[in-house]
């Protein structure tokens, strides 16, 4: 999964907690697009990033996120867009996860095909980290059921599928609700010409990574 070069997380500079939370999960050795994309992303730069699937996405955003929360504040501090149902609940779970050692860390999933009402109830006791899908985000944005004016990073999981679908103004709509000085972190299995031209109108300086599919 990883190069020769084995970087492992205990050479970032995570919490205690954090990369012992790592090791209990069996995470040592970095994937490449991590030990690529971490570093840049806890220094809080923008990134566009594409990677193939199964590379370990998740964790290079996630931990970048964690690193930041506070948990005293329960208000969103980090939105992550995906295209589909279950790609949000594959995130939320995978953040929960690496996020263990976080007391109270509130992960709420949005996503369409869902009743709308026990979203609100989960978000009326506060979220941290908000998982959703684009049309979901809208109208929770649009009820304003969600404040995503605090958010400190907004992340593009599987841009190139989104954009496919049809979620580019949602997800610009989106966008707007933010902060301007938010971190933006676009991860991509592919690299369209459209992802670019996205990348533009929402990120400051991006930090380009991208890892050839060898295997
Ligand atoms: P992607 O988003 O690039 O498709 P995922 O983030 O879903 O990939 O990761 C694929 C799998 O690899 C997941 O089951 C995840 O738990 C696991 N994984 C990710 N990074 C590591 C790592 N550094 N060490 C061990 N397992 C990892
Ligand atoms: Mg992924």
């Amino acid at each position: 999964m990883s190069d020769a070069s084995q970087l492992n997380f205990s050479q970032l500079n995570l919490s205690k907690a954090q990369t012992d939370n790592l090791n209990k999960l069996g995470y040592q050795t970095m994937t490449d697009i991590q030990a690529q994309a971490l570093p840049l992303a806890l220094n809080g730069k923008d990134i566009i990033a594409q990677a193939k699937t199964g590379s370990g996405k998740t964790a290079a955003f996630s931990l970048a996120i964690l690193d930041k929360i506070n948990p005293r504040f329960f208000g969103a501090q980090a939105l992550i867009l995906c295209p589909t149902r279950e790609l949000a609940t594959q995130v939320a779970q995978e953040m929960r996860k690496l996020g263990r050692h976080i007391a109270n860390l509130k992960v709420v999933i949005l996503s369409g095909g869902q009743s709308i009402g026990p979203q609100i109830g989960s978000l009326a006791h506060g979220a941290h980290i908000v998982v959703g899908t684009p049309g979901r985000i809208k109208d929770h944005l649009r009820k304003k059921t969600l404040e995503i004016d605090q958010i400190k990073t907004l992340v593009l999981d599987e841009a190139d599928r989104m954009l496919d679908m049809g979620f580019r103004d949602d997800i610009e709509d989106i966008a707007a609700h933010t902060p301007e000085q938010r971190q933006t972190l676009l991860f991509s299995a592919t690299y369209p010409d459209n992802i670019e031209k996205l990348s533009k109108h929402l990120q400051y300086e991006p930090q380009s990574i991208r890892i050839a599919d060898t295997h």
